[in-house]
């Protein structure tokens, strides 16, 4: 198995990630202004409040942009050619950025709907990716070879 880059949770982030463990999608909000707030910030960037909690998102989203990676500058990133980097836009409205997995990526397009799913790395880190919503539970992740 390749090495490869993974998150380094900061104290910032590190809600994200541990909600990520447990397999659930949650975004900063802040409680002041209710904003909901992606990447994780130290302060709220509408109102510079600096308390939040985790808001749970369902998962759901479209591909808001994307591009199909044909070169790696990686080993492990070289070794999963092509690939799909996106933007999210989750329903809740957040984007993040992503991969699509689970189809050819001359099938991925604007707008698709897809949901995340998880893949666990290590004890430590589950990297939320999307699928598109059609593809059935269960189904090998063609993203997730390691
Ligand atoms: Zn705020």
């Amino acid at each position: 198995m390749l090495d490869r880059p993974l998150p380094q949770p900061t104290d910032v982030s590190r809600p994200f990630w541990e909600a990520c463990r447990r397999h659930e999608l949650r975004v900063q909000r802040c409680q002041q202004c209710a904003a909901l707030i992606h990447y994780p910030k130290v302060h709220c960037p509408a109102d510079g409040c600096d308390r939040f909690d985790w808001a749970l998102m369902s998962g759901k989203g479209t591909v808001y942009s994307f591009i199909v990676a044909q070169r790696g500058f990686h080993p492990f990133f070289k070794a999963n050619l092509p690939y799909v980097v996106a933007v999210i836009e989750l329903d809740e409205g957040p984007r993040m950025m992503s991969n699509v997995i689970g189809l050819d990526p001359d099938q991925v397009h604007i707008g698709m709907p897809v949901e995340v799913v998880f893949e666990d790395v290590n004890e430590e880190i589950s990297l939320p990716k999307f699928r598109p919503v059609a593809a059935q539970a269960g189904a090998p992740l063609a993203g997730a070879r390691s």
